[in-house]
């Protein structure tokens, strides 16, 4: 299960940057999860509640937003969100297309006082 090493990571640069700040409580931490980055959004609640238990984020509340995987076309330069299991280009048809959004996994903000 890779969300628990996944959220623990994410956790250390939240409270190492909540301390910077003088924060001593944090209420949310807000990700952002591209939909093809392969978690799924219950393991990552679980892991987040887990690992937070007897931190300063305990209690805190995560709020999961998914991002739509997008392509680019190399042919033609579109940007499109593939229908169904191909990755082809909805515009020329191309094969050619490269991952503009959808694969990432990051801290949006997180929250706290
Ligand atoms: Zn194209």
């Amino acid at each position: 299960m890779h969300e628990l090493s996944l959220i623990q990571n994410l956790l250390n640069i939240v409270m190492q940057s909540a301390s910077d700040n003088c924060i001593k409580k944090v209420s949310s931490v807000a990700l952002v999860v591209g939909e093809n980055y392969g978690a799924l959004p219950d393991a990552l609640d679980f892991a987040f509640h887990v690992l937070t238990q007897d931190t300063m984020c305990a209690g805190a509340a995560l709020v999961v937003q998914k991002k739509p995987l997008v392509l680019r076309c190399r042919e033609c330069l579109a940007e499109f969100s593939p229908r169904g299991a191909t990755c082809r280009c909805t515009y020329c048809q191309a094969f050619r297309t490269e991952v503009v959004s959808g694969r990432e996994l990051y801290i949006d903000y997180y929250e706290g006082e």
